[in-house]
């Protein structure tokens, strides 16, 4: 647990506190700002984090505890500092002895350097500077007058706060032609693969069909693989396509070349030809 970390319920005299700033979500996100305003904000001030993840601090990325998650970029460019641009190697270094920059670390690890970082600023913060990390929901937020923002809370709490960080994440797509599922296929579906419990309800011979086959795909193929998975897995997907596997030698930066055109497709047409393009060279 955190060290200010509590759940709201706990200290109802606090419930319609004011906060200078009020962080929603408790992802990487919200916790690498909130590790960058202990070192920009000049105290007194004060912040609340409200997060409903039970892996607190470490998000839908992070939570994981499989070593076969990888992070997709490599450990020198997944500091929490932009001003200390090797601060994840170190960390890592400090733990495992030499690591390769170019290295893919274990996600679970990075969700501990989140968290070893975030303790660290806490230690090291002025006593003037107040963060409350606040496990609930927030199902509400208006602006008030005079100008602030007022909070309601899944657990009845309410609290205002002057500025507002809304880091709630991308949450997970939909099903598609969820209607027309039979009500007796329901229990075979999987709505979050990212609560990994679904694992266990799969036996080892079972066939799995996976719809997409973008990087959470190979995710969970690599944990049903890591349970001794030995059944069938078909992966559903309109293109076809999996991830592009990182460039094994580094290509020195291009400047991109503007089109004619001002349309966001036509952007993304030109910068994919000539990322093509450099990547042939
Ligand atoms: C499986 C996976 C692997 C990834 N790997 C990498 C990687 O290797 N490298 C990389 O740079 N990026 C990676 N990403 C992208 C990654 O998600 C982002 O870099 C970053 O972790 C997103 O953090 P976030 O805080 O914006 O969102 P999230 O981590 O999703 O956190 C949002 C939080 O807000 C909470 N929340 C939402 N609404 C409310 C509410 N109303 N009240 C309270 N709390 C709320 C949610 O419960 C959640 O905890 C990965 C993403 C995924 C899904």
């Amino acid at each position: 647990m955190l060290s200010s970390e509590r759940n709201a319920t706990e200290r109802p005299e606090e419930a319609s506190r004011g906060y200078d700033v009020a962080i929603v979500g408790a992802g990487f996100s919200a916790i690498s700002l909130a590790m960058n305003l202990l070192r920009v904000l000049r105290p007194p001030v004060s912040v609340a984090i409200v997060g409903d993840d039970p892996g607190f601090g470490r998000g839908t990325a992070y939570r994981t505890d499989l070593r076969v998650h990888r992070l997709n970029v490599a450990a020198a460019r997944m500091s929490v500092y932009a001003d200390e641009p090797d601060d994840f190697l170190s960390w890592l270094g400090s733990r495992y002895g030499g690591v390769s920059p170019d290295g893919f670390a274990a996600r679970t690890d990075y969700g501990l350097y989140l968290r070893d970082r975030l303790a660290a600023a806490l230690r090291d913060r002025d006593r003037a500077f107040r963060i409350d990390f606040i496990k609930a929901k927030a199902t509400s937020c208006n602006l008030q007058t005079p100008p602030s923002f007022g909070f309601e809370l899944d657990n009845g709490e309410t609290f205002r706060a002057a500025n507002v960080v809304l880091a709630l994440g991308v949450g997970s797509a939909d099903i598609p032609a969820a209607d027309q599922i039979d009500d007796q296929a329901e229990h075979r579906i999987v709505r979050n693969p990212w609560r990994l419990s679904w694992l266990s309800r799969v036996r080892a011979a079972e066939t799995v069909l996976m719809l997409g086959s973008g990087l959470t795909m190979i995710d969970q193929v690599l944990a049903l693989f890591a349970r001794g998975h030995e059944g069938k897995v078909h992966v559903l997907s309109r293109r076809g396509l999996v991830s592009h596997s990182h460039a094994t030698h580094k290509l020195a930066p291009v400047t991109p070349a503007r089109p004619e055109s001002r349309e966001i497709s036509a952007l993304l047409a030109s910068l994919r030809a000539q990322a093509r393009e450099t990547c042939a060279r």
